[in-house]
Parts: C-alpha cells; sequence; structure tokens
C-alpha cells in the first residue's frame, strides 16, 4: 500500500515535469539540433582527415602558405647566385617554413628576385637569389611556375 502509493507519486514527480518542460522546449530545437550535430559530425570528420593528412606530411605545419610542387623533369633551372639586389627588399610571397627550402618572392622597389633559403650542401649555399632581374608581371609568372614545379 504504502509503496504502491510511493512509486505513483514518483513516477508523476518525475514524469511531470520531464514530459512538459523539455518536450515543448525540444520541439522546435530537435530538428535543428539534429541537423546540426550531422553536419558537425562531417565537419569534424573532415577536419581530423586533413589533420592526418598533414601530420603524415608534417607535423609542424601551419598549413597557410603554399607548398612548392615536385619539381617537373623539364623544368627551367634559375640561375641561383649568391648576391641580392639590395639590403632594402621586401618581401612579397613566400612559401612555407615546414619544409628545409624556404622561397621568397622579394620586391626590391620593383624589381623581383626569388630568395631561396635552406641547408646548405655541396654547390647550394644557405640563402641565393635568382640571378634575373624581373618586373613584376614577369616576376609573378616565375613565382607560379615556381610553386607549380615548372621552375626551380
Ligand atoms: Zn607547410
Amino acid at each position: 500500500m504504502t509503496h504502491a502509493s510511493f512509486s505513483v507519486a514518483s513516477a508523476r514527480a518525475t514524469s511531470s515535469p520531464t514530459a512538459s518542460s523539455p518536450a515543448a522546449n525540444a520541439q522546435p530545437t530537435r530538428p535543428a539540433r539534429g541537423a546540426l550535430s550531422a553536419a558537425a559530425e562531417r565537419m569534424l570528420g573532415i577536419l581530423a582527415e586533413a589533420e592526418d593528412k598533414a601530420e603524415a606530411e608534417d607535423e609542424d605545419c601551419p598549413g597557410v602558405s603554399p607548398h612548392p610542387a615536385v619539381p617537373l623533369p623539364g623544368r627551367t633551372a634559375f640561375r641561383w647566385i649568391e648576391e641580392s639586389l639590395g639590403q632594402r627588399g621586401r618581401v612579397i610571397e613566400h612559401t612555407c617554413g615546414c619544409v628545409m627550402t624556404v622561397y621568397e618572392l622579394i620586391s626590391y622597389g620593383g624589381t623581383y628576385q626569388i630568395c631561396r633559403c635552406t641547408l646548405p650542401r655541396p654547390g647550394v649555399p644557405a640563402v641565393s637569389w635568382t640571378a634575373e632581374r624581373w618586373g613584376r608581371r614577369e616576376a609573378y609568372e616565375w613565382w607560379r611556375r615556381l610553386l607549380t614545379g615548372q621552375a626551380r
């Protein structure tokens, strides 16, 4: 008798707040919440995949600046020299610093050179510059070729 009345009372006590108030709230939010979590899950999946890929390539890659493509067989070879056009160069573009060799497109008051910074090895100094003196348009064209592996 006391046991039965207790369970009915407790059932009421638990069912009435859960049934009325969250159900009224959940009705409009539930479909939106479902759609959001599905999209969020997809996004998380994509992010995790991208992260795995980035980690496989390099753990320290910030993933912002471009990476030069693998040099193509018929690429144009730049002539690299050990002197720049001056001290007052302004870095216009640069490749990602996560790899051993970093390239910078530098403007010296409208005349451009590409700078290469790398680990020195026989025949390759730590810092070198392209020997050509380019105008802006030409410089960007060579920069594009460098990134696509058509020049190096
Ligand atoms: Zn990188």
